[in-house]
């Protein structure tokens, strides 16, 4: 047999882990090291050497376009399509199972996901309808807590109130909302995983079956396992199976959603005897790059520790803006990123990284104005806007008329005359008769209320039904047409004024084409409908399909994690946006943010690109904010500064670091305004000056004010008065 396609190109280490024998193993390795290319192989390895058949593995990945990147690759190593290969992400993969084991899982045969604004939804809804104060509890706090518990396998009633208030309440939230799901049939993500999980739990037949199916299991990004996803792997491994894992301690970046990093020593005391191999030659980034992330990351405690080179070449230096604001860092890197678009390269080469959404709106902006065609992924999430969202729920409600949170969006959109008496009407009886809102509207109408409102809701209730009807038998695109333009929604937007309407008729247009493109997967066994529906929901998170058009891509740096690109910038590195305000006192955040950093360094295989902004406008509000520490740890001799910081004309009384990190504290005389001053703001109220620093324009003041703490404000704008 000639395996050399298969085993081309890959160094000593990553050949003996893509032929090890079969036995548990973990690949542990820092960035670019072939991790993904390791299991890739590995998948092309089993199947064509050893003769597994696709159908016997299973592969998890951590986005849906990294499943189908590595199907694309598998394939193009073994020169034909594997059809009937498990891959996909663990929410994926969980509810491919439970559509098919629904009846043993306790769901509904057309059970319906809800993503997280769903789920906000239904927990707003429920604080409105319990007698409790609306004020204490923010509808955020506890779909966290919620979510955190699902992620640790816990149910209500494994939790314990610790004889705490809050806490008997924030069970009691937990208990309802889960009541609410399951009466609608509704799941959420966590959930997803969660029952998949019970369900193998509890049906050891089933387990059996697919444990004698899928015994090669192999998962990428596997740092980023959290409780309840590792405890599902471990199930399905049994004593049996062969669980093939790669990951890098670095890179764990999703602590704050119930990620473990330390399932990578736990995994190597469950699989006792579980080979490890390292992988230590980077394939990706220049030298000055790799040392970069390398200095960076260093930085930590809490790691592993493994050594990483590469042959790469030295490369250009890492390059840092010191931008005077936000509008300025945006126009240096739209000029950077026309040169290398006029240079003959690919604008999808190219990517543009931030800490956090917000800031993509000001460089999306800029792209405009530029006209520099771009795709922001995980932001601007096609599926989740509101007229998309709007659609949606139509077909839902068509699929499955209990689906409450479908109908409470719909039921008077466009309007219909439904108002809020009616709909709290409706709100009660289902509460006090434990059904759906569709079953208690139906009721409602026959019942007390006026003539005017009860017609209103029959004619919602039969649009519904009559929607169906005609939809039924109809090519998934046509029923989505249908619904579009059946619902009045069409109408409804085109009254909108100016070109938002417009846009959100487009919008809808594009649903339609969404779902002439959409190709179900094959292992699906479900309507077309209910599987677009699926596909909706799971897709939401990860921003829209690759564009036909090349363009600029924009992300957080979450969402980079696993992707490459030769030229990459990383903006808005000012401390308080990067490392994160909420992280920079907790030594464990600051460690996270920190790993994030190494994920950001390490994407950039040519050319990296870091600014910062001394003035930042985010959330309406200015701030001034240092150059991020995670710049000053890296060595002068790789860096190039484009605007060095100096120019900027404030006494520094102090300067460990480049950059003038320390801050720079003038006495504040000459700005008028003395330490320990008292002053007030319009909108703030009293306070004492705490520290005064730049000069001119530029001057700002730290002021603690009674009521809101402390904010740092621009003297010529604060219009402050003495006191
Ligand atoms: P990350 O930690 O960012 O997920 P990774 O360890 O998964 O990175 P890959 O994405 O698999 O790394 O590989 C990084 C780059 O190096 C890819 O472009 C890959 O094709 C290339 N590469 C990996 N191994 C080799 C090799 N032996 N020869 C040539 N190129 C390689
Ligand atoms: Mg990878």
């Amino acid at each position: 047999m000639d395996v050399t396609p298969i085993l081309e190109s890959l160094n000593e280490a990553q050949r003996t882990a893509v032929t090890a024998p079969p036995e548990p193993l973990l690949v542990i390795a820092g960035a670019g090291s072939g991790k993904t290319r390791v299991l890739t192989h590995r998948i092309a390895w089993l199947i064509d050497v050893e003769g597994v058949s696709p159908q016997g593995l299973l592969a998890v990945t951590f986005t849906n376009k990294a499943a189908a990147e590595m199907r694309g690759r598998i394939e193009a190593l073994l020169q034909m399509p594997v059809n009937h290969l498990w891959i996909g992400t663990f929410h994926g993969l969980a509810h491919r199972l439970l559509r098919r084991h629904w009846k043993e899982a306790g769901l509904p045969q057309n059970f319906q996901i809800i993503d997280a604004d769903d789920q906000q939804r239904i927990i707003k809804r429920l604080i409105k309808s319990l007698e409790v104060d609306d004020d204490r509890w923010a509808p955020r706090e506890i779909q966290y807590f919620i979510n955190a518990q699902k992620d640790e396998g816990l149910r209500p009633q494994h939790l314990d109130d610790e004889n705490d208030p809050n806490r008997r309440q924030q069970i009691a939230f937990y208990h309802q909302y889960q009541e609410i799901c399951d009466r609608g049939g509704l799941v959420d993500f966590a959930e997803l995983l969660l029952r998949a999980h019970e369900l193998w739990r509890d049906t050891p037949e089933l387990l059996a079956q697919y444990q004698r199916r899928f015994r090669h299991l192999l998962v990428d990004e596997f740092q980023d396992t959290n409780a309840i996803q590792y405890a599902w792997l471990r199930l399905l491994a049994g004593k049996e199976g062969v669980p093939f894992v790669v990951g890098d301690d670095d890179q764990s970046i999703y602590r704050w959603r119930g990620a473990r990093v330390e399932h990578i020593q736990q995994f190597q005391k469950d699989f006792s005897g579980a080979s490890v191999v390292k992988l230590e030659q980077n394939y990706r980034s220049t030298e000055t790059i790799l040392d970069a992330a390398n200095a960076v990351i260093r930085n930590n405690t809490a790691r592993l520790g493994k050594n990483l080179w590469t042959e790469g070449g030295q490369g250009e230096p890492v390059r840092i803006y010191s931008a005077y604001n936000e509008r300025d860092e945006a126009e240096f890197v739209i000029g950077k990123l026309r040169t290398w678009s006029e240079q003959g390269n690919a604008r999808a080469d190219a990517a543009v990284l931030y800490r956090s959404n917000a800031q993509s709106r000001v460089l999306e902006e800029a792209l405009i104005n530029a006209r520099l065609p771009y795709r922001v992924y995980g932001g601007l999430r096609f599926f989740e806007r509101q007229e998309i969202k709007d659609a949606l729920a139509y077909l839902r409600l068509i699929s499955h008329r209990d689906d409450d949170s479908s109908f409470e969006r719909i039921v008077n959109k466009p309007t219909r005359g439904i108002g809020a008496r009616t709909l709290e009407a409706m709100r009660s009886y289902a509460r006090a008769n434990s059904c759906s809102m569709w079953r208690a509207a139906g009721a409602v109408a026959s019942n007390a209320l006026s003539g005017r409102a009860s017609s209103a809701i029959v004619v919602f209730l039969n649009l519904i039904e009559r929607m169906a009807r005609d939809t039924d038998g109809l090519d998934l695109h046509e029923q989505v047409d249908h619904v579009i333009q059946a619902s009045g929604l069409i109408e409804f937007f085109r009254k909108e004024k100016g070109e938002r309407g417009e846009t959100r008729i487009e919008n809808l247009e594009e649903l339609v084409s969404a779902a002439k493109g959409f190709e179900p997967d094959p292992a699906e066994e479900m309507s077309h409908l209910d599987a677009f529906l699926s596909h909706a929901a799971l897709e939401a998170g990860e921003g829209q399909a690759d564009a036909w058009e090349d363009c600029v891509q924009l992300m957080t740096m979450h969402s980079a994690k696993g992707l490459e690109f030769p030229l990459v910038f990383m903006c808005g590195m000012e401390d308080g946006l990067f490392p994160h305000q909420r992280s920079i006192a907790d030594p464990n955040g600051l460690e996270e943010e920190r790993r994030l950093c190494y994920v950001g360094i390490t994407r950039a295989k040519e050319s990296l690109y870091i600014t910062h902004a001394e003035q930042r406008r985010l959330h309406g509000m200015d701030s001034f904010a240092q150059a991020s520490r995670f710049i000053a740890e890296i060595p002068d001799e790789l860096v190039e500064e484009i605007r060095p910081r100096v120019q900027v004309s404030r006494p520094v009384h102090s300067a460990p670091g480049r950059r003038g990190r320390a801050g720079s504290v003038a006495p504040g005389a000459e700005l008028g305004v003395r330490l320990g001053q008292r002053v007030r703001h319009g909108k703030f109220g009293d306070g004492v000056i705490l520290n005064c620093s730049g000069q001119g324009a530029h001057a700002q003041v730290e002021v603690n004010f009674e009521s809101v703490g402390t904010k740092i404000l621009v003297l010529a704008y604060a219009n402050l008065d003495l006191m």
